[in-house]
């Protein structure tokens, strides 16, 4: 090797010590975020998914579908959810899903987010985040676009109710850097029926990464035709208990309000 491209390697690699300093430290100095949500409002979470974290002292966040039977018939256990920590998040009062898309069968003409106005749209939200708001008593929480749709015709609808939330995850897969997370549509990687090694594997590479890797969540152990198996999700919590010195698992609000916070003093 001759003085010039020594030097060329050498310059190379403090690029590569530099950018790797600024990296870990975004996440409170650890190699990467981790946030767990849970979709939809169902038994599973309260039955299998919250106890599996309790456990560990582990943090999720719960996207709440405002009319669903198990947020009434179980609304105290909610409440103590929060109490320990967890999110409640705001996954609209109705879940109104576009219907004009392809494979959208399942959608009813209540229920179609064609066919609502932005006015209702946004309001219908609102009002489940009062009763969000009636069950936790908290005045920030994140948003999670049911079936991941964010337009109605032409109109992003979430613009309107931005101020109101720390951030909104969607549905598409990806790990994103700090400077990169778009708050009004954070990804994540929805999981149905893949392994414990999968999303372990997921892990690692958003440490190597350090980046922000979000799970999506439905049935857990069952409970949704959507679904993890229950000792999957046990290993992966277990994975994510055993490293939390390299790992920040947060909930998506504190975590969104971390991205936030980072982005604003950034200029981004
Ligand atoms: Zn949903």
């Amino acid at each position: 090797m001759n003085i010039r491209n020594g030097l060329l390697l050498l310059a190379f690699l403090m690029i590569g010590v530099n950018a790797k300093s600024q990296n870990t430290s975004v996440w409170h100095n650890k190699q990467c975020a981790v946030v767990l949500t849970y979709d939809d409002a169902i038994d599973a979470d309260l039955d299998n998914a919250i106890p599996a974290l309790d456990s560990l002292k582990l943090k999720g966040t719960f996207y709440l579908i405002g009319s669903s039977p198990v947020v009434y018939k179980r609304v105290n256990e909610w409440r103590l959810a929060a109490k320990h920590g967890h999110e409640l998040g705001n996954h609209a009062l109705f879940h109104p899903c576009d219907g004009s898309l392809p494979g959208r069968g399942f959608v009813t003409p209540d229920n179609d987010l064609s066919k609502y106005t932005v006015s209702r749209a946004v309001s219908e939200i609102m009002v489940n985040n009062t009763l969000l708001k009636a069950i936790d008593g908290k005045d920030l929480r994140t948003f999670a676009y049911p079936c991941g749709d964010r337009k109605i015709g032409d109109v992003f609808f979430y613009d309107q109710l931005r101020k109101n939330f720390a951030g909104a995850r969607g549905v598409s897969p990806g790990l994103q850097a700090i400077d990169k997370v778009d708050l009004d549509n954070i990804d994540c990687y929805a999981i149905n029926g893949q392994s414990a090694d999968y999303m372990i594997d997921l892990v690692q590479k958003a440490m190597q990464s350090h980046t922000l890797l979000v799970f999506l969540f439905h049935g857990v152990g069952g409970g949704h035709n959507i679904n993890v198996d229950l000792t999957a999700h046990s290993k992966l919590l277990h994975f994510l208990k055993q490293n939390e010195k390299s790992i920040w698992v947060d909930t998506m609000v504190d975590v969104a309000q971390h991205i936030k916070e980072y982005q604003m003093a950034k200029g981004s």
